[in-house]
């Protein structure tokens, strides 16, 4: 007999694939098997072809709406006949599946968990097939319940009903469990002595008493605290020595709209399966403590997105602190024993974290919401490439720490994996590099870092016995956004940023590049102005103004809160040219402008006085106010003018929020005549924006305007961020074009 066998490619395992289709046989009266390979999903009928076509259309239209199809293959196939239509075990094979980034509960087990009437009333670890954890419980694929960490955890009688049974919504759902076989909280003090009490009534107790507990949940453990409490707002910066990053904080629904404006598609951000981070405007009349963002108009929130978090937040308990549970700029943590001292208490359980990811966060603008990280929710999701490629690791940079892994047209970047060249963040990163390999079967033949020499990544890429290919970091900048539009023609690349090395040594980023995927020449750049002391002075930005100043020959008087012991350091440096770096770096501009606003001498993390200075314009639109001068020559944008225009204002008390302004106004126009004078050369009209700068939203909302009422095609990062955590990305791409 002749059957029809039916393979599929994409993300088909673990999100009620395989249910769908056989009840899809079903209704058709199709008989044969479906099953998971370790290739995707593979399903043999036996029918007519009339029949079978029809199958095929609604699959491919009908499918779960967390199914990705990449590839379907159909061929017919000699076998047996069939009786019935079932549901096999697993095969192992060669080829590489897909593997489904974690859900956030969805709107049916959020009723389960809420009825007293139901099975799983109150259990903190319902799920089903259209959400539960996927990415963070996975140790092998193919995605079946022994290779995962729900493998100890032994199904009861009614859980394995249901899970048999095709029509049920927990068909085959991996990690099914409920309060009589599934894993349990616990609530355990800093000694590790487990408190024999309801754990979340315990929980919400001691938050409300002011106490800071870790919780674990999805992809590692948050410290979590009340954020309208700020005694123990300021305890916890203590602890954790971050004076004034903006924490996230998670918000009951029901009173979302007293602390921040949204619209409709923030709610559905917000209410996606990703469920990520959201940053908005926070309203006036918030009662959320000050210290929960310092001087920042915005807040990052979110929604509860796993059923412990739905446990615990409700209307007398409705805006908790949940950060990420590290050591400053360190991974995640999956144990509490790394948080010991951290946190008071621990919220936690006995299903390990496999895979860790912190939250991902989502920045809305006028144009389109932005990612500023991509992890919990997105990865392990691949990203298409504009190329076919050979099997690559990009190595990555260093901040926002990401790698990629690519193979033919698919490339997988791996969660965000640290701030730091941490002995932690090398151990996470070989590890979750050591997976993904084994995951996706790619065994790399080819290897691309970053031309900074003491990065990490660098000499991990170094030590390795490959063809390696060292790319520029802000050439890989504008080639992570042109893959992410799949663009391979010419395009005009501007990489506006805070550090990256240079071809000649000097430390870039503020550069505007023409060319494609082989050539990216450098076309213009910002001139080169004294960074005494590299890193050191990137953290003190009343140094990096002083240094300006002073090499564009203006009285650096006024500067306020310049040490006189920093003053003689830094004219020392300056006078003997000593451990001084030239830098094109667009975000040292911001540094410098901000400082001489006298907003942070000092930084505590980084883009804190660019972003001091974007929100120091407080509605005051750039596009009304006049720019400050600048001279565009053979291929330097001169910015001394602006830096005296700047002081001049200072000096004669024009309001702050004005010169902000107009400092904004004055790097989009020197951007578009820029632009301009290249298309005007060239004949290209495609406009790519990437780096860090690109985060202030300010600058890239008035820069796509102003662009695209010059008519050029604008592109910039949507679906990967901005900052480095795309770096990789870029690597591989051009890599694999220049090798
Ligand atoms: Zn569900
Ligand atoms: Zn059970
Ligand atoms: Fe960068």
């Amino acid at each position: 007999m002749r059957m029809t066998e039916i393979k599929i490619n994409g993300i088909v395992q673990g999100i009620g694939f395989r249910p769908f289709i056989y009840r899809l046989a079903l209704e058709l009266d199709l008989k044969g098997y479906v099953l998971n390979s370790s290739s995707g999903v593979e399903i043999v009928v036996d029918g007519s072809r009339d029949v079978i076509n029809t199958f095929i259309n609604k699959i491919r239209s009908d499918h779960p709406a967390a199914a990705i199809i990449n590839d379907m293959s159909v061929s017919a196939k000699p076998g047996e006949g069939f009786s019935s239509f079932i549901i096999k075990e697993s095969l192992s094979n060669k080829g590489a599946t897909l593997m489904s980034p974690d859900l956030a509960t969805c709107p049916d087990c959020f009723q389960e968990l809420k009825n007293p009437g139901d099975h799983r009333y109150n259990y903190p670890f319902i799920n089903c097939t259209n959400c539960g954890p996927r990415f963070s419980i996975i140790e092998s694929l193919p995605y079946d319940r022994p290779a995962t960490s729900m493998k100890t955890f032994p199904m009861c009688s009614y859980c394995k009903r249901e899970y048999k049974d095709p029509l049920n919504r927990r068909f085959h759902a991996q990690p099914v469990a409920c309060s009589d076989c599934g894993p349990e909280l616990v609530i355990i003090d800093g000694n590790d002595e487990i408190i024999d009490e309801d754990p979340i009534r315990k929980t919400i107790e001691l938050i409300k008493e002011g106490k800071i507990v870790g919780i674990k949940g999805i992809g590692g453990f948050h410290i979590c605290c009340d954020a309208t409490n700020t005694e123990v707002l300021q305890r916890l910066r203590k602890l954790k020595y971050r004076p004034h990053k903006p924490f996230a904080i998670m918000i009951y629904p029901p009173l979302l709209q007293n602390i921040v404006e949204i619209d409709k598609d923030g709610w559905d951000v917000l209410r996606s399966p990703v469920a990520p981070i959201l940053i908005l405007p926070q309203k006036k009349t918030s009662v959320i403590s000050p210290l929960v963002a310092p001087d920042n108009p915005y807040l990052g929130i979110f929604l509860p997105y796993a059923p412990v978090h739905h446990l615990l937040l409700s209307s007398s308990l409705p805006y908790l602190i949940m950060t990420s549970g590290n050591r400053r700029d360190e991974p995640i943590a999956s144990e509490e024993s790394e948080l010991k001292g951290l946190c008071d208490f621990f919220l936690t359980h006995n299903r390990p974290i496999i895979n860790r990811s912190d939250d991902s966060i989502i920045l809305p603008t006028k144009y389109k919401n932005v990612i500023i990280r991509r992890s919990r929710g997105y990865i392990p999701k691949p990203i298409t490439m504009p190329l076919v490629s050979v099997p690559t690791l990009g190595a990555g940079a260093e901040l926002k720490l990401t790698f990629a892994l690519s193979k033919k047209d698919s490339l997988f970047l791996s969660p965000y994996l640290g701030n730091s060249g941490s002995r932690e963040t090398r151990e996470f990163y070989l590890d979750t590099l050591a997976k993904y390999k084994r995951w996706f079967k790619i065994e790399p033949e080819l290897v691309a870092c970053d031309l900074q020499p003491d990065f990490m990544t660098t000499r991990y890429a170094e030590s390795l016995d490959l063809p390696l290919v060292k790319i520029q970091h802000h050439e890989a900048h504008v080639a992570a956004v042109m893959a992410e539009y799949q663009i391979d023609e010419p395009v005009i690349g501007i990489a506006y940023d805070g550090t990256g090395w240079g071809t000649d040594n000097a430390i870039w980023g503020g550069e505007i590049f023409v060319g494609d995927y082989h050539k990216l020449e450098r076309y213009y750049h910002l001139n080169y102005m004294p960074l005494p002391g590299g890193d050191r002075a990137i953290k003190h930005p009343i140094r990096i103004a002083f240094a300006y100043l002073t090499a564009a020959g203006i009285d650096t008087t006024f500067l306020k809160n310049l040490q006189e012991d920093e003053r003689i350091l830094i004219q020392k440096q300056l006078e003997r040219n000593f451990n001084v770096f030239n830098t094109s770096s667009l975000g040292r501009l911001f540094d410098s402008v901000s400082a001489m606003l006298g907003l942070y001498p000092e930084i505590t993390f980084e883009a804190q006085s660019a972003m001091a200075l974007e929100f120091l314009t407080s509605g005051i639109l750039p596009r009304e106010q006049k720019p400050y001068s600048f001279n565009i020559g053979e291929s330097e944008i001169d910015i001394i003018p602006l830096i005296r225009d700047v002081a001049a204002d200072i000096k004669n008390k024009v309001d702050q929020r004005i010169i902000a302004s107009r400092f904004h106004r004055t790097v989009v126009d020197f951007t578009v005549e820029a632009v301009n004078n290249i298309r005007k050369s060239t004949n290209i009209s495609k406009v790519v924006l990437s780096g860090g700068v690109m985060q202030n939203r300010l600058i890239l909302e008035e820069l796509i305007r102003e662009l695209r009422k010059n008519n050029f095609t604008v592109f910039f990062p949507t679906i990967i961020p901005a900052n480095d955590g795309s770096i990789a990305l870029g690597q591989v791409v051009l890599a694999n074009k220049r090798i």
